[in-house]
């Protein structure tokens, strides 16, 4: 359960291009590519590379995990808190702007 926007308004156009957005879901860009944008500009590439795992350290620090219960998403732990054994994303990190759990391949993608 997610409130519907959790930063102000959804009805002012699009944040990146001013836009107005298009019917139906709510949603805070006119398109693709002005979302991925936006995405881009909340997450610029603010993450450390991929570590190549030196010896002597943890193989599952710096791999993402989500859970198929309840979505959580953790960082090098693969035990949910909901006890559920979560599955492997890929190489990712936290977000240094907003903290969330993100892979790699989301922040390329955007
Ligand atoms: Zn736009
Ligand atoms: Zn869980």
């Amino acid at each position: 359960m997610r409130a519907p926007s959790d930063n102000g308004s959804v009805t002012g156009g699009c944040l990146v291009c001013g836009g107005p957005l298009p019917a139906g879901r709510p949603r805070t860009t006119c398109s693709d590519g002005c979302r991925q944008a936006l995405w881009r500009r909340r997450h610029h590439l603010q993450l450390p590379p991929p570590e190549p795992a030196p010896p002597g350290r943890s193989r599952k620090e710096g791999t993402v995990y989500e859970c198929p219960a309840c979505d959580a998403r953790q960082v090098g732990e693969q035990r949910c808190e909901c006890g559920s054994f979560m599955r492997r994303l890929g190489p990712g990190g936290y977000s240094p702007c907003c903290g969330e759990v993100i892979t790699i391949d989301e922040l390329l993608q955007g």
